[in-house]
């Protein structure tokens, strides 16, 4: 993974994100990790054509950005948030963190990783004052071994949240969302679905059976909204509309 920063003066809400144009190669949306009005942070995993393209990017070379787009994170001031990240997940999450710290909150944030090295925003984590870092690893090399959802179990256990948040791969928040949804906690999720404009007008991420543009629905809805998504934590669809399982 690696993390760009933008001279850039965009207005972003935490969880929300940008198109991001690589000309002659293709557009996609990224997470906003960071924005205070003139700089923009993405934080971006090498996993195909795309995101390789990015990486190979050097300083000055021109990237188009347009945005930013959908619904953000939302929280109230004191309140008690478990925030759970996986993958580049964890990025939006810090974001939020960043501005719910100064509004009081006080955050357990779990991230979960295959590996210690694959571990990302640690240290930005910590340095955050009002938020607490939990972290478990597959292979037991850092942290609780095992999933990071365990660790919300446990601490769900032994303190009550106003609000879960999570972000990453859909199967872990999945997970996140069964154990709110027994405990009757509300959570906030960020779904990923295949997003081409941005701006609910393709159609290419409308969810079944709701038929909405996660783009714009979302990425980030409520608990009570993903129990209507029937493809939830089951299968995504492509960019022709093909389904693919989880
Ligand atoms: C709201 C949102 C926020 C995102 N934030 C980040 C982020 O912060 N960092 C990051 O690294 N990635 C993020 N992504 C994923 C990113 O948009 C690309 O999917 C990813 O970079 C892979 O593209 P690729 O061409 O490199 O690989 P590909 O080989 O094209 O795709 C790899 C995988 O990503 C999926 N994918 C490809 N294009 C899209 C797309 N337009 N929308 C959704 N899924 C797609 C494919 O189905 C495939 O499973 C986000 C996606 C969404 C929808």
């Amino acid at each position: 993974m690696k993390t760009f920063i933008f001279d850039c003066d965009f207005q972003v809400q935490p969880g929300q994100f940008v198109n991001v144009w690589l000309p002659r190669i293709d557009e996609k949306p990224m997470s906003v990790a960071f924005a205070d009005g003139k700089e923009l942070h993405l934080t971006i995993a090498d996993v195909g054509p795309f995101s390789r393209a990015m990486h190979e990017l050097k300083v000055g070379d021109q990237v188009g950005l347009r945005g930013p787009y959908g619904k953000a994170f939302t929280f109230e001031p004191n309140q008690s948030i478990a925030m759970v990240g996986g993958g580049f997940g964890s990025a939006p999450l810090y974001f939020t963190a960043f501005h719910a710290v100064q509004a009081g909150c006080t955050i357990d944030f779990i991230i979960g990783a295959r590996r210690e090295d694959l571990l990302i925003y640690r240290e930005r984590v910590e340095k955050l004052k009002g938020a607490t870092l939990h972290v478990s690893t597959d292979d037991g090399s850092v942290g609780h071994k095992g999933y990071n959802v365990e660790i919300l179990q446990k601490l769900m256990n032994e303190k009550n949240y106003d609000m879960i948040m999570t972000c990453g791969p859909e199967v872990m928040m999945a997970a996140v969302a069964r154990i709110a949804d027994e405990k009757k906690v509300p959570a906030q999720i960020s779904l990923e679905r295949y997003m081409k404009c941005g701006f609910g007008l393709c159609g290419n991420c409308c969810v079944d059976k709701t038929g909405d543009a996660i783009c714009t629905k979302g990425p980030v809805v409520p608990l009570e909204y993903v129990k209507q998504v029937e493809e939830f934590g089951k299968y995504h669809r492509d960019d022709l509309g093909k389904k693919h399982k989880f």
